[in-house]
């Protein structure tokens, strides 16, 4: 998908937002979601999306930007308080050529470990039971935040 286009509602996040779709949620509030990646690039390596529709940053409206920014901010506290990396990954991707292939606009806190690789973008499926505990550490650590 190139940057034109529209927004397609079938896309995953969409239907994960929905309920349509399973995810390991972390937070939800109203504007926006959190759950794990289930292919992680690292440990803890997490996605935090807007509920309103938008494909990249190039379209979504300044108030949920807002609203996103600030809690991939919280994200990144917590996941650096629950799990102790040694440096933390934001970023997101927009359009395919830029390595964007789910195209509901989200971001990527991927913690970073000393010595440990990151590992290949969307390939490696990690096991649901880690998933969750890993959600419920980031979760507690997010509900102590200021
Ligand atoms: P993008 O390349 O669009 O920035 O990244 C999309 C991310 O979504 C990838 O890191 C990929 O692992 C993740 N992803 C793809 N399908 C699913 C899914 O069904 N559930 C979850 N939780 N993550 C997904």
């Amino acid at each position: 998908m190139s940057l034109e286009g529209e927004y397609d509602d079938q896309n995953i996040f969409a239907k994960i937002l929905r309920r349509e779709a399973s995810a390991i949620i972390v937070h939800e509030d109203d504007d926006t979601m959190t759950f794990m990646d289930v292919f992680p690039q690292s440990r803890g390596h997490v996605l935090i999306v807007p509920k309103s529709p938008a494909r990249n940053i190039l379209e979504i409206e300044d108030a949920p930007l807002q609203a996103l920014i600030v809690q991939v901010k919280r994200v990144a506290k917590a996941v650096e308080k629950a799990l102790n990396p040694d440096g933390v990954f934001v970023g997101q991707f927009n359009g395919a050529e830029a390595g964007q292939t789910v195209h509901h606009i989200h971001f990527h806190v991927i913690p970073r470990y000393k010595g440990r690789d990151m590992g290949r973008h969307g390939e490696d499926r990690a096991d649901d039971e880690a998933l969750k505990k890993l959600a419920d550490d980031i979760g507690i650590a997010l509900s102590e935040l200021d």
